[in-house]
């Protein structure tokens, strides 16, 4: 297999900037960055004029996309489509995501990743278990008969794929110190989310096992000046990192600012959150039997409850550079951060020997190409 290359006005490595460049790779590897004056005839190359070409964009949180809820369809094909849908808004890689469900369809999410891992479905990471153990009082659009607290027995219950990446979305509050560690030792990355926690309910031992907090401001306790809560905690854990949805709905620009100061540098990355509506023409889908709908770019359920979001990374980070954050900083909150979080080696910088995924972005941010393991979509 010889060389191939994409090049472009500008290429940000994850680290620095390079103009005029070519990303260079081998199969399914990055073998270097060169300017384009030094490409050679024998490499396959194609050129983005105007373009970005950024680290590949991964969503660790995606419930659906193309027209497919993965609760719905919760098959390989389903994380397929979900996968290619996004892939039209620069997203390399994802997390499939599973809101609250049964064991039973919780158990089918585990199998179509191990599979899909298997058949090496482009642009699939692993999988993220949204619930259902979760705090009523914060429910969001989930359903919260499914929910419970698992003992370790339960977790013990469920066959966990042998690839790929699990993440853990709970209300750790509810949830035994040794579930917690059980799922620790599997080496899960756990988020505190749909959280309802008091500040002191989040003690020490149970901040031990969390990596993260899930959609910061959004399903969680409010930080107050009596109560830090769980927006407070998260801010204030300095190891633990927050995922936030940057679609000007769900957390207000200034909110979304603050958050960003307030963490250390790294530790705040985007996610959409992202519904079946997103790559697809149908404006409305099913979750447990209730109609969901975009109305004036909002998603919301038949109560007016935010039910995610209508919205792909492109945009996402298009927003956050609108509102102020250096544009270096955007492409790593949608790239370097969300691979730091999910420990991803070889993923989030474009550097020698990492995976070939890149995405390249017009100068509004829209992507105009995705690389994922070394295909050009
Ligand atoms: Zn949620």
């Amino acid at each position: 297999m010889g060389l191939k290359a994409i090049s472009a006005p500008r290429i940000f490595d994850g680290n620095q900037n390079h103009t005029d460049a070519a990303l260079v790779w081998d199969e399914e590897h990055i073998h270097t960055i060169i300017p384009i004056s030094e490409l050679t005839d024998d490499i396959e190359h194609q050129h983005f004029a105007d373009a970005l070409i950024a680290p590949g964009f991964i969503d660790i949180q995606v419930n659906g996309g193309g027209g497919v809820m993965f609760n719905n369809t919760i098959t390989p094909q389903g994380i397929d489509t979900i996968c290619s849908a996004h892939r039209k808004h620069g997203t390399a890689y994802l997390l499939p995501t599973l809101i609250s469900s049964t064991p039973e369809n919780i158990q089918l999410a585990l199998n179509a990743t191990e599979q899909g891992m298997s058949d090496q479905i482009a642009g699939l990471l692993g999988v993220h278990l949204e619930g259902p153990w979760l705090n009523k009082d914060k429910k969001g659009a989930h359903d919260p008969n499914l929910f419970y607290a698992p003992s370790v027995e339960d977790l013990n219950q469920f066959t966990w794929p042998s690839q790929g990446k699990v993440l853990v979305t709970a209300a750790v509050e509810n949830i035994e110190p040794s579930a917690l560690n059980w799922m620790k030792a599997q080496n899960f990355t756990l988020s505190c989310g749909h959280s309802n926690a008091k500040a002191s309910q989040l003690t020490e031992e149970k901040l031990s096992y969390v990596d993260g907090f899930t959609h910061l401001f959004n399903a969680m306790s409010p930080f107050e000046g009596r109560e830090p809560g769980v927006v407070g905690t998260a801010l204030n854990t300095d190891s633990a990192w927050c995922s936030i949805i940057t679609d000007n709905i769900h957390v207000h620009p200034q909110s979304f600012l603050l958050a960003h100061k307030a963490k250390p540098q790294g530790k705040m990355l985007i996610v959409t959150d992202a519904m079946a509506t997103v790559g697809s023409e149908k404006g409305y889908f099913e979750l447990d039997g209730e109609v969901i709908r975009v109305v004036d770019n909002k998603l919301v359920n038949s109560r007016g409850s935010l039910a995610g979001a209508h919205i792909g990374m492109d945009e996402s980070v298009a927003n956050v550079i609108e509102w102020g954050i250096s544009e270096d900083e955007a492409l790593k909150m949608a790239s370097t951060y969300p691979a730091q979080a999910l420990q991803c080696e070889k993923l989030g910088e474009l550097k020698s020997g990492f995976r070939a995924s890149a995405t390249v972005l017009d100068q509004d941010y829209r992507s105009q190409a995705v690389l994922v393991d070394g295909k050009l979509y």
